[in-house]
């Protein structure tokens, strides 16, 4: 990995009392560099998380998300459904490679008996409701070959649901169409989290009359902090409490502070950042996030505090989490490089007054809840076993040449 993007980091830092606290960290790209760039995520790898960082960090457990670009929604392309099960594919393979280090978890005792065993609990999610093609069968699918997170809608709109992105998409009503609505109950009634990260305002609220179980905001920041639509405003948080659920604050820079993202937007204009090109959109990304990294100061790491604390202001310590984005994001906060990474979060709020307590809710216990009561007694998760995914042949995974 390029050197700039530990500088400032301590990796492998303790906590802040010596050991380390477990993390759930509710929302990870990474499997879309295990797909498309061969990146084995149970090595030390290029980019933000693998197995072997996330050890160091003292990851517990992990959101690995299914991100399908809705380019491959148009004509002649593979399709939502598709792209998601190649991912999810990867998923299952990197179980397979790595079962010392890591455990599928499909629900709250699967996560304890990971613990139990020394592996980081690996929950996998999709990223967008587009990937269902707007089936139920399709969601059932998914479910039964291990996905227990779905983030209804990504930026673009759906016709069931309504992304924050103004101007993104068709014109669709705000909030959440009867079908939204039979969506959110059949995944309380599988048992998966329902994520509203990326939802429009009205969708949120709309979600979370439906949804009998806690929910999922799994990488966001404040509203108040930073006006971004991607952030929740205070009512929202609120509410969100009253649900039980959880805010994964998010690494993501412009999401954070409004002088980081004009100034990562100022350079996303350059003739340097747009001519650089990858062997595929994935390897393209990853070298504009590493050309952006080295050209703009750290977010400094306060910033991320900040948004946790107002988080707990407001919602409560019972209802935020953590939720890196990583492989997702360009540029990182300092101190924040890598999955290596997250004790410096601990020591931050040790250093505003947290007690160890307090910390552990923040980094891990309170996703740990929201998992327990989505996929408690009752729902099919309880019970439901992973079944077995094939990776399809597709012509990925190494540069051309
Ligand atoms: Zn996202």
């Amino acid at each position: 990995m390029a050197e700039h993007t530990l500088s400032g980091a301590r990796r492998g830092q303790k906590g802040p009392h010596g050991a380390l606290i477990p993390v759930f960290d509710t929302h990870c790209d990474s499997l879309q560099r295990d797909l498309d760039l061969g990146h084995d995520l149970g090595t030390s790898t290029r980019g933000h998380l693998d197995l072997v960082r996330g050890r160091e960090g003292g990851l517990a457990a992990v959101v690995l998300v299914c991100w399908c670009d809705p380019l491959h929604l148009e004509p002649g392309q593979l399709g939502a459904r598709e792209r998601t099960k190649h991912l999810l594919a990867r998923g299952h393979q990197l179980l397979g490679r790595h079962p010392d280090q890591v455990r599928w978890v499909g629900n709250h005792q699967h996560l304890t008996e990971a613990r139990e065993a020394g592996q980081i609990g690996a929950l996998f999610g999709i990223e967008g409701g587009h990937s269902i093609e707007g089936s139920l069968e399709n969601l059932e699918w998914f479910f039964e070959r291990g996905v227990r997170v779905m983030t209804l809608v990504w930026n673009n709109h759906l016709d069931w649901i309504r992304s924050c992105r103004d101007g993104a998409g068709p014109n669709i009503p705000a909030g959440l169409s009867s079908f939204g609505r039979e969506v959110v109950q059949t995944m309380n009634r599988l048992g998966m989290l329902v994520d509203l990260s990326h939802a429009g305002e009205q969708s949120f609220y709309d979600a979370l009359e439906v949804s009998s179980a806690p929910v999922l905001v799994s990488h966001s920041g404040c509203y108040a902090l930073h006006d971004h639509p991607r952030n929740l405003r205070d009512a929202q948080m609120k509410v969100l409490a009253q649900n039980r659920g959880v805010l994964g604050i998010v690494f993501c820079t412009p999401f954070l502070d409004a002088q980081a993202r004009a100034t990562e937007s100022r350079l996303r204009e350059t003739k340097e950042y747009q001519s650089i090109s990858g062997f595929n959109p994935t390897d393209t990304f990853l070298q504009q996030a590493e050309w952006l990294q080295s050209q703009v100061k750290p977010l400094p790491l306060d910033r991320v505090l900040d948004h946790i604390c107002h988080g707990v202001d407001v919602a409560g310590i019972d209802h935020v989490g953590i939720g890196s984005d990583f492989d997702g994001i360009e540029c990182t906060p300092d101190q924040l490089s890598s999955a290596a990474c997250y004790q410096a979060l601990a020591v931050g709020l040790a250093a505003r007054g947290l007690n160890r307590a307090d910390i552990t809710k923040i980094l891990f216990s309170n996703s740990q809840r929201v998992l327990a009561e989505a996929t408690g007694p009752g729902t099919r998760a309880a019970e439901a076993s992973l079944q077995a995914l094939e990776c399809p042949k597709v012509s990925c995974g190494t540069p051309p040449g």
